[in-house]
Formats: structure tokens, C-alpha cells, sequence
């Protein structure tokens, strides 16, 4: 009958429509093998960035800390932090007592940084900055003490010392003028000259990955591996000095900043990498650089599914085939939402009230859809993580001769903490491709500004042991 054929009709095009959206997740399944593959990629890349031969061309860069211990409780005074590169900018004062009765306390405050002022001149991002320092030192009472500081910039550094760092290139949502190339040490000074209301003593720049393992190993001295996976993604780790061919010596180690977000700017994950990816890293503020980081950190996730979503609107499988406004606004999936998304807890209504509420109509169907795409894009992610990671403790198994490496990795990040899945999915990855290694991970509670200051201390305390 006509109405049987309709009927058919109908299921036939429902059953095309979601074999052609398996079809386009399929391309974000990897296999245990490709995920090898990645892993073993980024031991190469590794290599690649401290060797003195490969080093100038390597996407990797390794870059030395010159942190070359863990806390070990004697760490000691009042450090003034700077937060600078993660979700929030902060200003921290961390008050350390040693002793039998070691303890850390910690006050802070969070400020805005505008768009205008993270994209504007060098010159306004730093005056915004010591601005904020002001606020803080009023905020405290503290506006006559002359503090150290420990200055968490999380973005690539060249470092010659524990207190200068050149930024080799700004990541993520920053673009603020004549800062490449120089020593943003310097420039935080310049700042504080300019302002003429106080003065602080600067004494180390620090990686919000390095900050996070010192955190974590303040604890736990197992821990000599930092990880971020917030609005970006990276990693340090204890290499042997040996090792690395950047820095003269060869004996004990040194944290390394390994700068991972680049692995792939030289082609090497184009066979993983989909249109998708090559959409997003095109309209970032920084075409072809951070592939990997694109691919596995919060900035870029809430963007992936937005473009893998405008596409199956054009084809007509989502939104009633509309491309609303809101679709076409760039970052409308921050992490926080994604993570909701994707939350077991929830059900589908909700699912479509949270879309309601970044201003898309959805259908229950859609909202399937939706659901569906962000939980692969994050599996990817979690897993490509994952694999990196394996890499790293695998590294360090070798490094030390063992069969089997016992290691903990400090982690932060708000796509680490807020995610429903990707922590769990991220471990097991690790798990499957170092089966050698038992890897404990720990989150950092403010991580990154607290380790700052545990630096800081260790930098204030070698000064004092050179002046003797
Ligand atoms: C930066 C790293 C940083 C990471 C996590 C990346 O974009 O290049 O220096 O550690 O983000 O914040
Ligand atoms: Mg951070």
C-alpha cells in the first residue's frame, strides 16, 4: 500500500541519515594501534627537542626549567604568584612554614582579563597586570613589603635561568603585541617601574605544568611528572641532564618543560587529524600551530563539536537543517558545558535545556546527536592524551634502566577536573600503552600558583646560599 511505502520511505532515510553520521564520527575512532602510533610518535618528537642536532627544527621543544629538584619541606617565607595563562588570572599570596608543622596557607583573587587587553599591546597587558598586583597589595595590606614572586606564565618560555624567559609564541586565546622574543620577566618589571607604587622582587618564572608537579610533589615525592589539561594541554617531567643536550652538564636532572601542544605542527598526526581539526586550527588565532593541543584541550573540544555539528546541519541531519546564529558563534562550548553534555546524570530533556540555553532549539533527536558527537570528540581527546602520556613515563622507565617504573603525575585543569569521562578515559589509555609503568595521578589543588611560590622559595634560598 501507498502508506507501507511511505513508511519505508521514511525508516530508509532515518537509517541513511544515521549510517552517514557514524560514518563521519567513525574518523575520530582511533585503534589501540594508531594510538601506538601516537605514542611512539611523540618519543620520537621527545627525542627530536633535546637533542642539540634536531633541536632549532623540532615542534617539541623540551624546553629546560631550570628547576632541578622536587620541594623537600625545608621551603620557608611569604611569595607573592602570578597566575597567568589558565582559565582564570590570579594574584596569590602563599605563606610557607618548614618545620615539623610544614604548612602552606594560601590567599588569593581572581581578575578578568577583556579580550581587548589579551589581544591589545604588550604594554596594556602588562599595566592590566601590575594593576591587578596593586589591587591585591591594597587588598591584603601588604603595599610595603617588598615580596619575591614567583610568576606562572604558561605559555612557551626559552629559559637561560630560573628568572628569565623569552615567550617563543603566544598559545590559546592571548595575541598581545611585542612580547614574542622577549623576556617577560623583564617586561613584568618594566610594568612595575612604570607604575612607580611599589616594588617586588622577581625570582622565577615558572610553566603552570611545573608548577603543578612542585605541588604535587610537596606531598607525594613520587611525583616528577606535571600535567595540564585545562584550556590548553601540556606536560613536564624530571629528565636526566645527561639527556638533555640544551643545557651543559651531566649530572642529576632537570624538569622540562616539554611544550607538547606543538607535537604535530610538522605534519606527523595529519593521518589522525579530520576536516574538522583542520577547520578549527585554521580559524584560531594561531593557523597551524598547537595541532595536538587543538585536538585535546577545553578552548578547542567545545570548538570541534561546533564545526562537526554545522556540517550535519548542512546535510541536514541536525536543527531542522538551520544554521542558527549561535551555531555560528565562535566558543559557545566551553568545557563547563561540554562537561554537562555529557554527564551520565542527566537526562536527554536537559540535555536539550542546557542547548536551549546556549541559545539552540534542539529536538530530542538532535539532542542524541549532539550527545553522541561530544562524547566522541572528547574520547579522542582523553585518548590522544593518554597516549602522549604513556610516551612520557615510558621515557622515564627507560631513562632509569627499569623494568617497571612506580611514578605519580601531578595534574590540573578544568577540562581534567569538570569532564565526566575524560580523566577515567585518559588513565586506562595510559594503562594500555605503558603496561611497564604503575601511574598514580594526583590532581593539584591550585596547582600552578602554589608551586610557584614552592619554587620561588627554592630559587630565594640558592641566591642566599650564593651570597654566602
Ligand atoms: C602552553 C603551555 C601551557 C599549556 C597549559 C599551552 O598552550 O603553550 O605552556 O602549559 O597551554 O596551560
Ligand atoms: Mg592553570
Amino acid at each position: 500500500s501507498k502508506g507501507a511505502a511511505m513508511v519505508t520511505a521514511v525508516a530508509y532515510r532515518l537509517a541513511e541519515q544515521s549510517r552517514q553520521i557514524v560514518q563521519t564520527l567513525a574518523e575520530f575512532l582511533l585503534t589501540k594501534e594508531q594510538l601506538l602510533e601516537v605514542k611512539n610518535r611523540m618519543k620520537t618528537e621527545i627525542q627530536n627537542g633535546l637533542s642539540k642536532a634536531t633541536h632549532e627544527t623540532a615542534t617539541v621543544k623540551m624546553l629546560p626549567t631550570f628547576v632541578c629538584s622536587t620541594p623537600d619541606g625545608t621551603e620557608n617565607g611569604d611569595f607573592l604568584a602570578l597566575d597567568l595563562g589558565g582559565t582564570n588570572f590570579r594574584v596569590l599570596l602563599v605563606k610557607i612554614r618548614s618545620g615539623k608543622r610544614r604548612s602552606v596557607e594560601m590567599h588569593n583573587k581572581i581578575y578578568a582579563i577583556p579580550i581587548e587587553v589579551m589581544q591589545g599591546t604588550g604594554e596594556e597587558l602588562f599595566d592590566h597586570i601590575v594593576h591587578c598586583i596593586s589591587d591585591f597589595l591594597d587588598y591584603m595590606g601588604m603595599k610595603n613589603t617588598r615580596l619575591p614572586l614567583g610568576f606562572t606564565f604558561s605559555f612557551p618560555c626559552k629559559q637561560t635561568s630560573l628568572d628569565a624567559g623569552i615567550l617563543l609564541t603566544w598559545t590559546k586565546g592571548f595575541k598581545a603585541t611585542d612580547c614574542e622574543g622577549e623576556d617577560v620577566v623583564g617586561l613584568l618589571r618594566e610594568g612595575i617601574k612604570r607604575r612607580e607604587e611599589f616594588d617586588l622582587d622577581v625570582v622565577a618564572v615558572v610553566n603552570d605544568t611545573v608548577g603543578t608537579m612542585m605541588t604535587c610533589a610537596y606531598e607525594e615525592p613520587t611525583c616528577e611528572v606535571g600535567l595540564i589539561a585545562g584550556t590548553g594541554s601540556n606536560a613536564c617531567y624530571m629528565e636526566e641532564m645527561r639527556n638533555i643536550e640544551m643545557v651543559d652538564g651531566d649530572t642529576g636532572r632537570m624538569c622540562v618543560n616539554m611544550e607538547w601542544g606543538a607535537f604535530g605542527d610538522n605534519g606527523c598526526l595529519d593521518d589522525i587529524r579530520t576536516q574538522y581539526d583542520v577547520a578549527v586550527d585554521e580559524l584560531s588565532l594561531n593557523a597551524g600551530k598547537q595541532r595536538y593541543e587543538k585536538m585535546c584541550s577545553g578552548m578547542y573540544l567545545g570548538e570541534i563539536v561546533r564545526n562537526i555539528l554545522i556540517d550535519l546541519t548542512k546535510r541536514g541531519f541536525l536543527f531542522r537543517g538551520q544554521i542558527s546564529e549561535t551555531l555560528k558563534t565562535r566558543g559557545i562550548f566551553e568545557t563547563k558545558f561540554l562537561s554537562q553534555i555529557e554527564s551520565d546524570r542527566l537526562a536527554l530533556l536537559q540535555v536539550r535545556s542546557i542547548l536551549q540555553h546556549l541559545g539552540l532549539d534542539s529536538t530530542c533527536d538532535d539532542s542524541i546527536i549532539v550527545k553522541e558527537v561530544c562524547g566522541t570528540v572528547s574520547r579522542r581527546a582523553a585518548q590522544i592524551c593518554g597516549a602522549g602520556m604513556a610516551a612520557v613515563v615510558d621515557k622515564i622507565r627507560e631513562n632509569r634502566g627499569l623494568d617497571h617504573l612506580d611514578i605519580t603525575v601531578g595534574v590540573d585543569g578544568t577540562l581534567y577536573k569538570l569532564h565526566p569521562h575524560f580523566s577515567r578515559i585518559m588513565h586506562q589509555t595510559v594503562m594500555e600503552l605503558a603496561p611497564k609503568c604503575d601511574v598514580n595521578f594526583l590532581l593539584s589543588e591550585d596547582g600552578s600558583g602554589k608551586g610557584a611560590a614552592l619554587i620561588t622559595a627554592v630559587g630565594c634560598r640558592i641566591r642566599q646560599q650564593e651570597q654566602n
